[in-house]
């Protein structure tokens, strides 16, 4: 339940920018033209579906234009309005200056439901929306980028990469245009993974600071901590998955839209994805208990509580029950201001959405750089290192045999050793790096400035200081 006084989103982001902006010098006015909206199109148009005309309302908005491309996914949801898709825009612009993504904020909607409609009728809307953006360049490889969120998949961004192809037919660039594409269409790999694969990389670099870790009131690392997880979707599945199965984490909860699973003894992630996959939901999941008031489990003892569906789940309402000391939020502004309020003065640790789900927009880059030069990340150099590790491997056993030293190198090592990075291994390398040095940027902030008491005010100090000092730089 939400609360009469809860802010909407847009304005609960704009209170989260606020108070970082109430702590730093920003000459006068630039404060308020970084945090409004640039500009929000909105279109109507009509699709012959089922033997009648209907019409679809959809939304781009370009939050800042500091730098260009602007960058931001495109969302299938009932919910999608102008105050939810300029929140987004707004939150897309200080995340990719955070992780230093060279973007501005932007992001995209329609407003509808896709699990009410086929595939092929899917494809239909998708290419008449794609449409009506690409004329008006609102999609356009160097103007303004989409990627997948809520509700689309690569599926759709190959159907939008392909009508922009279509209609630009002489573009060398065209597959830039949006990323989060099928392999087989410009994508990269690593990509489908890659907003759950940043949550484990944040909360494994959050867990090598003691001291941070002991503010939420925990200690050691992420083996053995208790995880409840909402949404098992693209980001929720793949974080869970990750944490389960190579950081030894216990995901003891699972919460979607029909209800939820707790199980104390930890749940087999793959096993309730493919559940849900087949039932539409987690009821009857075997021998395991199912909540219908899923939300509820939000409020469940657990050391990590990973929102990662939809915004404002953790409200006025509930924020006071939530007992997990460590909240990350993987999914885009599930606490709203007021809960973040009452959670600051609990002394829960959020690690906040601007942060902890970058890695979509980080590989994002990646797939859009690869498409600009045209070329798979590896292809040049891989053999190229094979070979020049092969060289010293067979140095070190020729030395080793000369002079009778008896050393033999481990064969997993001369294995790994020897296996020139390929682009998955290079892609999960630049995003390990981009986590890494974004969570030093604000814990510098969080530890170092006066009047900073959490990570999410840090990192709003992070971004607005660089969108200042590329507005600055512009001389506007
Ligand atoms: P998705 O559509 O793949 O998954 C969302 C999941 O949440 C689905 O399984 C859905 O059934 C579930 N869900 C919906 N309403 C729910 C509710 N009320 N309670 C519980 N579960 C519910 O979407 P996604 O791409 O995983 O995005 C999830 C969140 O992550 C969004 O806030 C999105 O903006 C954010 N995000 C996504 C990406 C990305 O790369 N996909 C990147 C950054 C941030």
């Amino acid at each position: 339940m939400t609360d009469r006084h809860e802010p909407g989103f847009r304005q609960s982001v704009d209170l989260m920018f606020n108070r970082a902006a109430a702590l730093m010098k920003l000459p006068p006015g630039l404060e308020e033209k970084i945090r409004v909206c640039n500009s929000t199109y909105t279109v109507r148009f009509g699709v012959r579906l089922r033997g009648r005309i209907e019409t679809f309302t959809g939304y781009r908005s370009v939050h800042s234009e500091h730098m260009e491309p602007v960058k931001g996914g495109i969302r299938y949801a009932l919910s999608v309005d102008q105050d939810e898709v300029e929140a987004l825009a707004a939150l897309m612009t200080y995340k990719c200056a955070l992780v230093e993504v060279p973007y501005g904020g932007a992001k995209g909607g329609l407003c509808l439901d896709p699990r009410q409609w086929e595939e092929h009728e899917l494809e239909q809307i998708t290419r008449r929306f794609a449409f009506e953006l690409i004329k008006r360049d609102l999609i356009n490889p160097a103007q303004n980028v989409p990627a997948p969120d809520m509700g689309t998949s690569e599926r759709e961004m190959a159907w939008i990469a392909d009508q922009y192809a279509r209609m630009n037919t002489a573009d060398i660039n065209s597959r830039a245009c949006v990323t989060g594409k099928p392999l087989n269409a410009g994508g990269i790999q690593g990509r489908v993974e890659a907003t759950g694969r940043g949550v484990q990389f944040a909360l494994r670099e959050f867990f090598r600071h003691p001291e941070d870790v002991a503010r939420a009131g925990l200690s050691g690392g992420i083996e053995g901590k208790r995880i409840i997880v909402q949404g098992l979707g693209n980001v929720g599945y793949h974080a869970a998955k990750f944490l389960a199965e190579e950081d030894g984490a216990r995901i003891v909860g699972i919460i979607e839209r029909d209800g939820a699973l707790h199980d104390e003894a930890g749940l087999n992630v793959e096993e309730v994805k493919q559940w849900l996959h087949r039932k539409g939901g987690l009821k009857d999941f075997p021998h395991v208990a199912w909540h219908a008031e899923g939300a509820r489990l939000l409020e469940a003892e657990c050391d990590i509580l990973i929102p990662a569906a939809l915004e404002g789940v953790i409200n006025l309402g509930n924020a006071a029950r939530i007992r997990a000391p460590l909240i990350i939020e993987a999914a885009n502004g599930p606490v709203t201001a007021g809960a973040d309020e009452i959670l600051r003065q609990k002394g829960t640790v959020i690690i906040p959405d601007l942060y902890a789900n970058a890695g979509g927009v980080t590989v994002s880059y990646f797939e859009w750089v690869k498409n600009l030069s045209h070329i798979r990340f590896g292809r040049i150099q891989r053999r190229q290192e094979e070979a020049r590790h092969e060289l010293l491997v067979r140095e070190l056993e020729r030395l080793s045999a000369d002079k009778g030293l008896g050393w033999t190198l481990a064969p997993d090592f001369k294995e790994r050793y020897l296996r020139g990075a390929g682009e998955l291994e290079l892609v999960r390398s630049g995003l390990d790096d981009t986590m890494r040095a974004a969570y030093q940027s604000m814990r510098e902030v969080w530890h170092g400035r006066e009047g900073v008491t959490d990570l999410r005010v840090s990192a709003y100090i992070v971004s607005i200081q660089r969108v200042a000092a590329s507005y600055r730089a512009k001389g506007l």
